[in-house]
């Protein structure tokens, strides 16, 4: 991805275009009430931590940290173990392949995207991207970039598959839980989905076709697919033909993340108040003593700095889409660099991501470990 330090006319013009594009394409989204999680609630969402992993390159990262170019067997090999794990978990799978012209000729590009229910009228994205950067120098890994990220997304979905299906077996019995904080039957409508992009990276200069191949295909179709008969979706986008795109609440992706110390900020005044849940999740998780504290500050405060850093959300940001960048700024020193290895990554880093991701993602969704089963009940043992 690319910093874009734009000058203040430039900017100006910019966030008028992209304000307008919301307002035209989508209506107003609503902003959503977050489950109150109880610090025991909490506490258990943290403690769903695979038992295995107690290195960098153990887990996912291990099947992750191999190069991985757009079109090379790498990438297909990538593919299909992040396949092998949504299949285990009983997830919904769409592969979105196609072929699009790149400085080194017509390459093949596949994202892939699993949905815990495919039949859900909304839902927030997870995503980042997997492939990794070509070097004419050599293999580049890429763990920061983006395979930990990745690895990150696929923790979340197996730390709370079993919520998700608590939840979902409670509502077909029909006992949701009202409370005072959250409308249950609506959060329930809300589906997570998550989003394994193929060629973010550049095989040249970043430019804006020589890069986010994958995501520039994905939300082109997207946004012409039309959904039949979803009356909820169109009565709350105030869109008499909702797409695809329609039923994202949010797109919130996660790049350049592993290393110690990242700094983060909001990027969109739009999602402003979801980079404060995040900032929260990991506050109260900190208070709590559950996540490693040397670098206390990740979370900016500021919300000054003029720009935007180009990424895989580009073509969902111009289509109206909200977006959340979890991306730090500045990037990992060594971003771009043939030391984005397995030793550029922090263990107690990658557990407060997850944690927070966890946390910040099962308030969203209104999830919590007392539904339908006690704490004890819902590990990942049962998966
Ligand atoms: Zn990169």
């Amino acid at each position: 991805m690319r910093v874009l330090a734009l000058a203040p006319l430039t900017l100006l013009v910019w966030v008028l275009v992209a304000e307008a594009g919301v307002v035209e394409a989508h209506g107003q989204r609503e902003r959503r009430d977050f489950r109150a999680l109880s610090d025991d609630q909490v506490n258990a969402i943290a403690a769903l931590d695979p038992p295995e992993w107690d290195s960098v390159d153990s887990g996912h990262l291990a099947k992750l940290l191999v190069p991985r170019v757009s079109g090379t067997d790498g990438n297909v090999a990538v593919q299909k173990y992040i396949s092998s794990v949504f299949t285990k978990l009983g997830w919904h799978e769409d592969k979105y392949a196609t072929r699009m012209e790149t400085p080194q000729g017509e390459l093949p590009f596949t994202n892939l995207v699993y949905t815990f229910d495919p039949d859900a009228p909304r839902k927030i994205v997870l995503s980042a991207h997997f492939d990794s950067k070509w070097f004419e120098q050599g293999d580049f890994i890429g763990a920061t970039d983006s395979a930990a990220p990745c690895a990150t997304l696929m923790d979340v979905a197996e730390a709370l598959t079993p919520l998700l299906q608590a939840r979902k077996a409670r509502m077909d019995a029909g006992t949701p839980i009202l409370t005072a904080h959250l409308d249950e039957v609506e959060a329930a409508e809300t589906t997570l989905q998550l989003v394994f992009f193929d060629g973010e990276e550049a095989f040249h200069e970043w430019t804006d076709t020589d890069s986010v191949y994958g995501s520039r295909y994905l939300a082109e179709l997207w946004e012409d697919t039309y959904l039949p008969d979803h009356h909820a979706l169109a009565r709350r986008r105030m869109s008499p033909t909702p797409n695809v795109l329609d039923t994202i609440d949010v797109l919130v992706l996660l790049d350049l993340l592993g290393a110690p110390n990242p700094k983060i900020q909001s990027y969109y005044r739009e999602t402003d108040w979801l980079f404060e849940e995040m900032r929260s999740a990991d506050r109260r998780l900190r208070a709590a003593g559950l996540v490693d504290t040397t670098d206390a500050q990740w979370f900016r405060e500021f919300r000054g700095w003029a720009g935007m850093i180009d990424d895989d959300h580009r073509p969902f940001l111009h289509r109206g889409v909200p977006v959340l960048h979890v991306i730090p700024n500045p990037f990992p020193h060594v971003w771009h660099n043939f030391k984005d290895d397995a030793s550029a990554l922090d263990l107690p880093t990658l557990r407060r991501w997850n944690r927070i991701m966890r946390v910040f993602t099962a308030g969203y969704l209104g999830l919590a470990t007392d539904d339908g089963a006690s704490a004890d009940q819902v590990t990942r043992d049962e998966l």
